[in-house]
């Protein structure tokens, strides 16, 4: 089949897709991005992924390429053309091309790029039955983790450091000892008393719309859920572990470091979680995010 990517105003044939070498996304990472999973062939919380991705534009003053409904438009046209039933769509917009220089372009054109690709839940669904391995490393990020930039080099470190160890994903801890999040997930943990626990949205952390769809789940289901700071070593002596991310879902970490968590499988807490979310994204309702992204 041929795979379609949407460039600026374009769908263009997937491998001849590209963009200029003078884009600012290209010399500056001066871009923003979305992944929007899609299940049975429907978005899954588009609108909490388009208020995420508004609020990063508007706090790097990024000018919105097109209306959010022109946009979802060109959305649902690339998953229909490239016949994506169960993967994701990548969006991504940069502050367009100019000659180099450091400042903003004075009249910039931003650059859209849109394209699709199906992925197996394979891989999910055999994380979620067996649980997955984490470590921790330092957060070496900027101050402004809140904004989903492209800008990403110190969460592919970690990432290949947790591969290096044959674990899923690196949980970062900052200068306090206190964990951010994953290299590409938010992380969770269960105390004792069967309470989540999970960083607050700041400036800190990117707020995810999976942590986010995953607090209306849970509010409805009646868990108490406790938006504080956590130590690696409560994380490595918590009653259960698991992360978030729109690819992952729930997924339960079974192994911290060189610390096996609770019985080495995943606990019943996270599973019950992992069912809900189940249930949402194969159900009519696929908003529950929505609105939750705060300015
Ligand atoms: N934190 C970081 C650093 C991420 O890159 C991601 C994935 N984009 C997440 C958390 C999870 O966000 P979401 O649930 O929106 O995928």
């Amino acid at each position: 089949m041929n795979r379609i990517a949407y460039v600026n105003g374009q769908y263009t044939a997937h491998h001849a897709a590209a963009v200029h070498v003078e884009d600012r996304g290209y010399q500056f990472s001066d871009g923003v991005y979305e992944v929007i999973p899609v299940v049975a062939g429907k978005q899954i919380d588009s609108v909490g992924h388009m208020e995420r991705l508004a609020r990063s534009l508007s706090e790097l003053r990024i000018p919105a390429p097109m209306s959010e409904r022109a946009m979802n438009l060109v959305i649902n046209e690339v998953i229909r053309r490239n016949r994506v039933r169960n993967g994701y769509v990548y969006l991504q917009v940069t502050r367009g091309v100019a000659p180099r220089d450091h400042a903003f372009p004075t009249d910039p054109d931003s650059a859209l790029v849109i394209y699709a690709r199906p992925k197996s839940s394979a891989a999910r669904k055999s994380n979620a039955e067996t649980g997955v391995a984490v470590i921790t490393v330092p957060d070496q990020r900027w101050a402004r983790r809140d904004i989903k930039t492209v800008s990403l080099l110190p969460n592919c470190l970690a990432k290949q450091a947790a591969k290096e160890a044959g674990a899923y994903e690196a949980f970062m801890y900052d200068r306090e000892g206190m964990i951010t999040e994953g290299s590409s997930t938010n992380a969770w943990i269960v105390d004792q008393e069967g309470r989540l626990i999970t960083r607050p949205a700041s400036n800190d952390i990117l707020n995810g719309v999976t942590r986010l769809a995953l607090m209306a789940l849970v509010e409805e289901a009646g868990l108490e859920i406790v938006e504080r700071p956590f130590s690696v070593e409560e994380l490595r002596s918590a009653r259960e572990v698991f992360l978030t991310s729109s690819s992952g879902m729930a997924t339960p970490v079974v192994k911290v470091d060189d610390r096996v968590i609770g019985n080495g499988r995943p606990g019943s807490v996270t599973c019950g979680i992992m069912e809900r979310f189940e249930s949402y994204v194969s159900g009519d309702e696929t908003e529950i995010a929505a609105g939750r992204i705060s300015a």
